[in-house]
């Protein structure tokens, strides 16, 4: 095998499907859960961070109202305390505005006394709670409109209070929490890949015990039944498996026996005119009559033989894989007339009335040939195999559907133990009699296989010594 082959072999084997599927049903869950999971984790750690010092803010834009810090010119110590403590816990800056845009407190220290004119703060001057994320520069900003309220009165909006707080620890924790879902992800995917192709390698391990069975069996070595119980499918192939290792037994049995039966009744005739032909040989000065009758035998022993010929010939031709059907319409009325109208010769030898009886005009769509055969075998029988003096009845009827010959004779009958083995071939009850009267075996097969074909039915009924029936069914219509 070349390598090409083995890994075409390979990538197309259940063993790899099975790893590919264990190890991404094992990794994309991880995967998507990652995904899924950091981004969540640093919205929402944004928004608690952005609700947290908004609330923070708000308490101290109350405080610098309430303690009039825009007009005491940003030196109310208690305010800048906490406006330091509120820029160091979150690490950010915040920036007091007052109404004429001039920051009048940054923690920074870096632009008081500067003007500050942004779209924020002028929103919040028209009483706006403004907050933002910038995720690219890593900030959030707000601003807090500075509202005094006073009874009976609009609130005015004195200044803004302007907070930007740095995000670079939510990003921090997020890469940290990337890089330790991302190693997870990674140790569990070799686990998985670990034990997908281990399982891979124990899921299959079955199948490969049925093919080597298979192969012991083909070879004949070992077991003759396949015998793989480890999953329900495995047992219920090797069940199908063994009954069609059973049918073909049965089938070859049958061939060799057939081959046999073939070559001993062929060799029979061949016998006999060896040794008839041996003994005139033998015998010196033989006179001519004993040539005659000699040769008379020798004759009837060629005919036999040339009759056994025929007859395996059409049920070769009977076979249902070899047969080529000539279907036609044909009046089954006259068809019978003519079986009968041959017969009757015979049946005035052995002196049995020969009668037909139809009920109806039938026409069906037959192959006249084959159905002909096997019409004539069942009436040929039911002479052959009769009395003296006795009768057959031959009566044709029909439905729409079907019509039905029955062949009944007042002959020997045949026992109860035979009945069901007539239909083989070269069967016979009596070998000797039926030698006597020129009977093959195969007739019977024959005609079953040729109603077979027609898709009919063929059904006996007999008592020893009282007399046989031959039931049999024909659809009208051809069915192929
Ligand atoms: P054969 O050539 O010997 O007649 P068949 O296949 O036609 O072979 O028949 C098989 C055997 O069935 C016959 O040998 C005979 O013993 C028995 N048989 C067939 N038809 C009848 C019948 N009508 N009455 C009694 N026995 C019959």
């Amino acid at each position: 095998m070349t390598k090409l082959k083995k890994t075409r072999d390979f990538l197309k084997s259940l063993r790899f499907r099975l790893i590919v599927l264990f190890i991404l049903l094992g990794t994309l869950p991880g995967v998507l859960l990652r995904a899924g999971m950091l981004g969540t984790y640093e919205n929402r750690a944004v928004l608690i961070r952005t609700s947290e010092i908004l609330s923070q803010a708000k308490i101290l834009a109350n405080q610098i109202v309430s303690n009039d810090y825009l007009n005491q010119n940003a030196s109310v110590p208690m305010i800048n305390v906490q406006l330091e403590q509120l820029s160091t816990i979150y690490d950010g800056r915040v920036m007091i505005i007052d109404d004429s845009f001039r920051i009048v407190k940054d923690t920074y220290g870096l632009d008081t006394g500067k003007t500050v004119i942004s779209e924020e703060v002028m929103r919040s001057f028209y009483g706006e709670e403004i907050t933002k994320h910038d995720s690219e520069n890593r900030y959030i900003e707000l601003s807090v409109p500075l509202v005094q309220s006073e009874s009976g009165r609009d609130a005015r909006i004195l200044g803004v209070m302007l907070v930007s707080v740095s995000t670079d620890n939510i990003s921090l924790n997020s890469d940290y929490l990337a890089r330790a879902t991302m190693i997870i992800n990674m140790v569990s995917a070799g686990i998985v890949v670990f034990f997908g192709v281990l399982c891979a390698a124990g899921l299959v391990k079955p199948l490969h015990k049925m093919s080597s069975s298979i192969e012991s069996i083909q070879t004949g070595y070992g077991e003759d039944e396949l015998e793989v119980m480890d999953y329900t499918e495995t047992a219920q192939i090797c069940e199908k498996f063994n009954e069609m290792l059973g049918r073909m037994k049965v089938l070859d049995d049958s061939r060799q026996e057939f081959v046999s039966n073939v070559s001993h009744e062929l060799k029979t005739p061949l016998t006999s005119m060896k040794v008839l032909a041996d003994s005139i040989n033998s015998m010196e000065n033989a006179p001519i009559e004993l040539y005659q009758e000699f040769m008379a035998d020798i004759g009837n022993e060629v005919e036999r033989e040339t009759k056994i010929i025929n007859d395996l010939l059409s049920l070769v031709k009977m076979d249902k894989s070899l047969a080529d059907v000539n279907i036609t319409n044909v009046n089954i009325n006259e068809l019978l007339e003519q079986i009968l109208k041959r017969l009757n010769p015979i049946a005035e030898r052995q002196k049995v009335e020969l009668v037909l009886e139809s009920f109806r005009p039938v026409s069906a769509d037959v192959d006249e040939v084959k159905l002909s055969l096997a019409f004539t075998n069942l009436i040929e029988n039911a002479i052959k195999y009769n009395h003296e003096g006795g009768w057959v009845h031959v009566t044709l009827n029909a439905d729409h559907q079907y019509f039905f010959l029955k062949v009944e004779d007042s002959g020997i009958g045949i026992p109860e133990d035979s009945i069901d083995k007539i239909f083989e071939r070269f069967y016979r009850v009596d070998k000797s009699h039926s030698r006597e009267i020129g009977g093959t075996g195969l007739g019977l097969a024959i005609t079953r296989n040729a109603i077979l074909m027609h898709r009919g039915a063929i059904k006996v009924f007999s008592t020893e010594g009282e007399g046989t029936i031959f039931n049999v069914r024909i659809p009208l219509h051809y069915i192929s």
